[in-house]
């Protein structure tokens, strides 16, 4: 199936598979390939679900966990109910905090979806003029990532469109996310393993291989490949091999039920947080009789926090579930990286803690998650030939020859107000589907759910840290997000 980024490159990648199970065993791979894995983890969830909204298994497009529903209700919600439309589009587009790493990936899923930068088409408003110390001196507010905002100047619609220019940072850290010439295997299951120290020989002979069982295929591998990778890794164990073998679903991972175990991760390692100024309740109505959470009614604060979900990068939420056990295996990743840090053949820091995207972040005290840092201005310049408008946050690469330079910093359009104006009530189900507050959608579902209405009871919840981590992690491991997050986790003490 061609994607419509697919530009015809590909990887190779050598495979040991078993001919019995006909099984991928692991693969052996350079660093093209792993930089491609290890980008994944600095993914946004939004981008992930965009991205992987078309892909099936038996012609039944892939869920993962609740967050495909949440993605969906961003889009469902009028936009009227949105501090403004740049509000969604945060949610529905949102962006790679370390984009200008992933532009240099040999496969990149996300083609043709990084940043653009838009200034006020007016030359005037931009302080153009033959007079270099003028130029030299103007300091504009005059860059938006959103095509449309309104010059604060002159209120025209900003629509010159720039790409920022950066060096490849391929050369500049010798390597993108894997060091050089590091080969690694890289089993079924997404583990990353150094192939020294006989790892593959145990590897083997703990699944029972035998020398004639086996043998060595190479596969090229282009854009649309590595999208089924990352989604069939959220939903499956055998992720190299549903990608590589095109094998059909095995019946049981379709129905396997996930339990998403417990959130062991310490929530917010010793670092000081600020306290929380105001305080987010929830109300449950719950199955007294199957103890599930049929729908939830909460303000806008709580719901800001789950779209906000959709801006995380997967890393970060891999980091928090560890040890629990799902249907998937992509944490596998972050767990490889982890171990693989001390090997010194991974660019690892910025894997191990993503950050968000400037600006995109909501209530970040409450999910510990810090933002990248934002460059504090941005220089636009024409190039000489005038074909290209050029964006570039380092001075020393504007080229010399080049006339009019200008000095520009970003629009404020953070999103620490939250996305949604408030104050409002939403209707919330377990599966994270989220609407306007209506009491014929919370009977529906009762119905749906076929919960009498003597069964029911309600519930007030408070909201902290922990609580919202058990509601992101559930998010992602199974389909009932809100039963998962305030009823089958143990209490604690
Ligand atoms: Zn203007």
């Amino acid at each position: 199936m061609a994607d419509k980024f697919e530009d015809g490159t590909t990887v190779s990648l050598k495979a040991l598979v078993h001919k019995g199970s006909n099984k991928v065993i692991f693969v052996e791979c350079v660093s093209d390939f792993l930089d491609v894995l290890f980008s994944f983890l600095t993914f946004p969830m939004g981008t992930i679900i965009k991205l992987g909204s078309k892909q099936s298994v038996e012609s039944v497009p892939v869920q993962i966990g609740c967050m495909n529903n949440l993605y969906a209700s961003v889009g469902n919600i009028d936009v009227q109910r949105f501090n403004n439309e740049v509000c969604r589009h945060k949610l529905l587009s949102p962006r790679n905090a370390d984009e200008s790493r992933c532009k240099d990936v040999k496969l990149k899923i996300d083609n043709g979806e990084f940043t653009k930068y838009f200034l006020c088409p007016d030359w005037n408003c931009l302080g153009v003029s033959e007079d270099e110390y003028l130029l030299s001196q103007y300091k504009g507010n005059l860059l938006s990532m959103y095509k449309g905002t309104r010059c604060e100047n002159c209120g025209k619609c900003m629509d010159r469109e720039y790409h920022l220019s950066s060096p490849s940072h391929a050369d500049k850290y010798n390597g993108i996310y894997v060091k050089g010439l590091a080969r690694l295997i890289v089993t079924d299951d997404l583990q990353v393993l150094s192939p020294l120290s006989g790892t593959s020989f145990s590897f083997l002979s703990k699944l029972g291989v035998t020398d004639g069982d086996i043998t060595e295929e190479t596969f090229n591998i282009g854009v649309s490949e590595v999208l089924n990778l990352l989604i069939c890794s959220f939903v499956s164990k055998t992720p190299l091999t549903e990608t590589l073998l095109k094998h059909k679903a095995e019946p049981d991972f379709i129905t396997e039920i996930s339990d998403p175990g417990t959130c062991t991760e310490p929530l917010m390692e010793g670092k000081t947080v600020i306290e929380e100024e105001e305080e987010i309740y929830v109300k449950l109505t719950v199955s007294k009789s199957r103890k599930i959470v049929c729908f939830a009614e909460a303000g806008e604060k709580f719901v800001n926090l789950l779209f906000s979900f959709l801006t995380i990068p997967l890393g970060f939420i891999l980091k928090q579930m560890q040890n629990s056990s799902w249907k998937g295996c992509i944490d596998q990743l972050y767990k490889s990286v982890q171990d693989l840090g001390d090997e010194q053949c991974l660019n690892s820091n910025d894997l191990l803690n993503p950050r968000i995207f400037p600006g995109f972040s909501y209530e970040n005290h409450l999910l510990g998650i810090e933002e990248g840092s934002e460059a504090s201005y941005y220089y636009a310049y024409c190039r000489p030939n005038g074909v290209e408008d050029v964006l570039v946050t380092d001075k020393t690469l504007i080229p010399s020859q080049v006339r009019y330079t200008f000095h520009l910093k970003l629009m404020n359009d953070k999103s620490s107000e939250g996305f949604l104006k408030g104050p409002t009530m939403f209707t919330i189900t377990d599966k994270l589907i989220v609407r306007p507050i209506s009491p014929i959608f919370g009977f529906s579902i009762l119905n749906e759910l076929k919960v009498p209405l003597d069964d029911i009871k309600e519930e007030i919840v408070r909201v902290g840290k922990e609580e919202v981590l058990r509601v992101l992690v559930a998010s992602i491991a199974g389909d009932s997000a809100l039963t998962d997050a305030f009823i089958r986790q143990p209490k604690e003490q």
